[in-house]
């Protein structure tokens, strides 16, 4: 089975574009009493979580996004192997093949 990198970058940039257009804002700086303040602490909270959330999904656009260009996508970061296209199909921001993926998650879990 062949993977469709044209489609998957496609795919990927429209994600990009869509987050992007979602960027929150920071919320204005409050010059009231407790209750204003404690409301902007919490906007303020709010939207750095959703920022760092989105951050994290666009860094790994962008990494899939690099490595399509650089033809470098769909091959193991530890072992330099080919990913099986099935497992890039369930998660295309793989970069570990299956069997590198589960040694580094039985290291995490000790
Ligand atoms: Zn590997």
């Amino acid at each position: 089975m062949a993977l469709d990198l044209e489609a998957l970058r496609k795919q990927l940039e429209d994600e990009r574009a869509q987050l992007l257009a979602r960027a929150i804002p920071e919320p204005e700086p409050a010059k009231g009493d407790e209750a204003d303040m404690a409301a902007m602490h919490q906007a303020r909270e709010q939207a750095r979580w959703l920022e760092s959330d989105q951050k994290q999904r666009l860094a790994e656009i962008d990494k899939v996004l690099a490595l399509i260009a650089a033809g470098k996508y769909g091959i193991c970061e530890n072992c330099g192997k080919p990913i099986a296209p099935e497992r890039l199909q369930a998660k295309p921001q793989a970069t570990l093949c299956i069997e590198c993926q589960s040694k580094l998650e039985k290291k995490r879990k000790g």
